[in-house]
């Protein structure tokens, strides 16, 4: 079976940055990593180069920012000054949190820095601008069920259990 649209796949893979340092890896947790293809579940530009592909092949591909995490923009940085910051989220550097937009959707943001008077939140995903390089296997390819693709999201091992 080959990957395409509403597949669930399962992938090992090893991200590394332009330097060769590791950023993620399916390895840490030794169970592959299960998406849901056409679901933006993973960066578009590692989804569109495990297409077609089947149980079994390996393949490295090397994703521009553009198509993984973006391009960094001062746009997402913003001070918020600590009394409009909610209380009961710690002011911890490197916290992501989320808020939510103007249509209810939530959306992550990172804590930047914390003085006296401001936290500094972050939009920009910590790996905006780099350029990502996956050295992925593709272990399973099966059909989604209707409810994986009703919810956009794997059920199950390496996916959401609820
Ligand atoms: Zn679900």
């Amino acid at each position: 079976m080959q990957i395409s649209a509403d597949k669930v796949v399962l992938i090992h893979y090893t991200l590394t940055n332009n330097a060769g340092e590791v950023l993620d890896s399916s390895a840490e947790s030794g169970e592959p990593l299960a998406y849901l293809h056409g679901h933006f579940n993973i960066v578009p530009g590692l989804e569109s180069e495990l297409e077609g592909l089947s149980a079994g092949a390996k393949k490295k591909v090397v994703v521009a920012p553009e198509d993984g995490y973006g391009l960094p923009s001062d746009d997402a940085i913003h001070k918020v000054p600590q009394s409009e910051f909610p209380a009961e989220i710690p002011r911890e550097v490197g916290l992501q949190i989320f808020a939510e937009g103007p249509g209810g959707q939530h959306f992550p943001l990172w804590i930047k820095a914390v003085d006296d008077a401001f936290i500094t939140v972050d939009g920009n995903h910590p790996l905006a601008g780099e350029t990502l390089n996956f050295d992925v296997e593709v272990v399973e390819v099966r059909d989604a069920s209707e409810e994986e693709i009703a919810h956009g999201h794997v059920h199950g091992p390496g996916g959401h259990e609820h």
